[in-house]
């Protein structure tokens, strides 16, 4: 803790994880607290229910940062103490994508337009169970065939492409993550507490044990869904696990509550499926998402220091004390994308190599 700066922060700290246990219970498990035909007189404010209100909380806080950054036009990567230097045109368009798909993908659409639709008053939500699923959706490429198509052909076409963009520009993890990882609290986060020892990159084989578990438990979905095989005590005990012990406390409790403790990322980088994946399909379809170090490079480190996911930039680029041209991608790493090591250095050492920008320039 010896990085805290402010006495605002250590105030921060005190009330923010509690207060996201607290918040998180009340959103996902209500019947913890009242029956369930009180849920809707309790719990919906304004007759809107906690899905619209967790929802306009966090897009606010995404779009306040995510148009803070685009106004301010001040590149949040560079080294402290530095002249502060406009943002690049990869950055100003993340941003962009990050705020008009939080607005339009994850809020206007879901929670405005079904009112309208529905011909309802607006302020009279019907009583809704909490999806619990978010964090695990791939067992949807089991049991829907848009989810088939979207998790088995869309997102492996998308990451042979342009990488693990999909974490940096759209996904609504990503998005808070990204938005608040652009801040001066969270870029502090980021540079201090993301785990960066050998240990951390040897536990991210914990997200491929997390992978295995949901395509095990969307397997059995599928297999009861066909009435080939019905295992329903197995699939209720790997639903428990999945609500309470992968979405609940790994994805929101540590996932959001522990951005002050440990960096933006850990869900992404040691918990969510999707992302592992997302790097097996780039692994294996050698994708030519990649970063590239160019002759420049002077071994500062300020690309390793911003990584939110842990990965040590520098070794690829400078080694003896030279710097090696090296080059990365979802073969080696965990990488989304995000850009940020190549604002954080101050020479233009790094720059993206995808397949689309590769066409371009031959
Ligand atoms: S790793 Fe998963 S949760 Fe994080 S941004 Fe990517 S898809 Fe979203
Ligand atoms: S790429 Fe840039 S920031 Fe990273 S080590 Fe080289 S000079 Fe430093
Ligand atoms: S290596 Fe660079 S682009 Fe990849 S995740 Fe780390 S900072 Fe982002």
């Amino acid at each position: 803790m010896s990085h805290i700066q402010s006495h605002q922060e250590k105030i921060f700290l005190g009330i923010f994880l509690p207060l996201i246990i607290i918040l998180y219970l009340v959103y996902k498990f209500p019947t913890l607290f009242v029956p369930l035909e009180q849920v809707r007189e309790t719990f919906y404010f304004l007759g809107k229910s906690t899905s619209f209100w967790y929802a306009t909380v966090y897009t606010g806080i995404v779009c306040f940062f995510s148009l803070k950054v685009l106004i301010q036009n001040i590149n949040p990567y560079r080294i402290s103490n530095t002249k502060p230097i406009a943002l690049s045109t990869y950055q100003r368009a993340k941003f962009l994508s990050i705020f008009l798909s939080q607005l339009c993908l994850f809020y206007i659409i879901p929670f405005i337009i079904p009112a309208f639709q529905e011909g309802r008053s607006f302020f009279n939500d019907p009583y809704h169970a909490v999806n619990k699923d978010a964090y695990i959706y791939i067992y949807n490429g089991f049991t829907s065939i848009g989810g088939l198509i979207y998790i088995f052909f869309v997102v492996p076409i998308l990451t042979w492409f342009v990488g693990k963009r999909y974490c940096s520009w759209f996904c609504a993890c990503g998005n808070l993550a990204e938005a608040v990882g652009a801040t001066k609290w969270g870029q502090q986060w980021v540079r201090n507490y993301t785990p960066r020892s050998q240990m951390a990159k040897k536990l991210e084989w914990l997200q491929f044990v997390i992978l295995m578990f949901v395509v095990a438990y969307g397997f059995l979905l599928f297999l009861d869904l066909w009435q080939i095989f019905a295992a329903t005590s197995l699939i209720t005990a790997m639903y428990k696990v999945q609500i309470f012990a992968i979405d609940f406390m790994f994805g929101a409790i540590i996932g959001v509550g522990a951005y002050p403790l440990l960096g933006t990322r850990i869900w992404c980088r040691y918990g969510c499926p999707l992302a592992q994946l997302m790097k097996l399909f780039g692994k294996f379809s050698l994708s030519q998402a990649r970063i590239q170090a160019n002759s420049d490079c002077k071994g500062i480190g300020a690309c390793s220091k911003v990584c939110p996911m842990g990965i040590d930039v520098k070794s690829f680029a400078f080694q003896n004390k030279q710097a090696r041209e090296g080059i990365y991608g979802l073969s080696q790493t965990p990488c989304i994308s995000c850009g940020s090591c190549i604002s954080a250095c101050p020479i233009q050492a790094l720059t993206f190599k995808t397949l689309l920008s590769q066409r371009k320039s031959s």
